[in-house]
């Protein structure tokens, strides 16, 4: 997706999701080697979103994101910028990234998430990985959040949060709150 001046606010403030943005230029050779690199690491992320934004034909964007020099990629999440990478970096830099601000994503839809929890086909529990309907869960932290039916720690995220519930982003995690905790 391109990011102009006109579908920023829509596109990557009000973004549900969190987004990467890709500033480029057209003539910049930097930009032409990362643009395939982040369509690839991005493109394997559930629950991100990708995009690009040409920073000769939006200026003023350019100039409010203190963009000055290209390739530079910056992730938003809740409407923030949270991250920023100046130049063509190691893949797993950005796989790094992606997922720190994915994993603060996903802890944020662990707790105050009754709603989102009853709406969601399933739900995973990212500290002992076990994935299960919602139905299932019987017991609630404060009565807004759920308990894991299976371990009981309040680490549970719902489908409906947009967020990919599959035992390895539970597990990536999991890495992420409980480093050294249950292995
Ligand atoms: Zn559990």
């Amino acid at each position: 997706m391109d990011i102009t001046e006109s579908n920023f606010e829509a596109e990557v403030l009000q973004s549900d999701m969190p987004i990467v943005v890709d500033c480029y230029t057209q003539w910049c050779g930097p930009c032409k080697i990362l643009k395939p690199l982040l369509v690839e690491v991005v493109g394997s992320a559930e629950g991100v979103r990708l995009g690009f934004l040409d920073i000769e034909n939006n200026p003023n964007l350019a100039e409010r994101l203190r963009v000055t020099a290209v390739p530079k990629v910056l992730i938003f999440k809740d409407g923030e910028e949270v991250s920023a990478m100046l130049g063509v970096q190691p893949k797993k830099k950005y796989e790094e990234a992606i997922e720190d601000v994915m994993s603060s994503h996903g802890h944020e839809h662990s707790i105050n998430h009754r709603d989102e929890i009853m709406a969601s086909e399933e739900c995973g529990c990212f500290y002992c990985l076990k994935i299960f309907a919602p139905g299932d869960i019987k017991e609630w932290v404060n009565n807004d959040a759920a308990c894991c039916p299976h371990c009981g720690v309040d680490s549970i995220i719902g489908s409906q949060s947009g967020l990919p519930i599959t035992t390895e982003f539970l597990q990536k995690m999991h890495n992420c709150w409980f480093k050294g905790g249950n292995e």
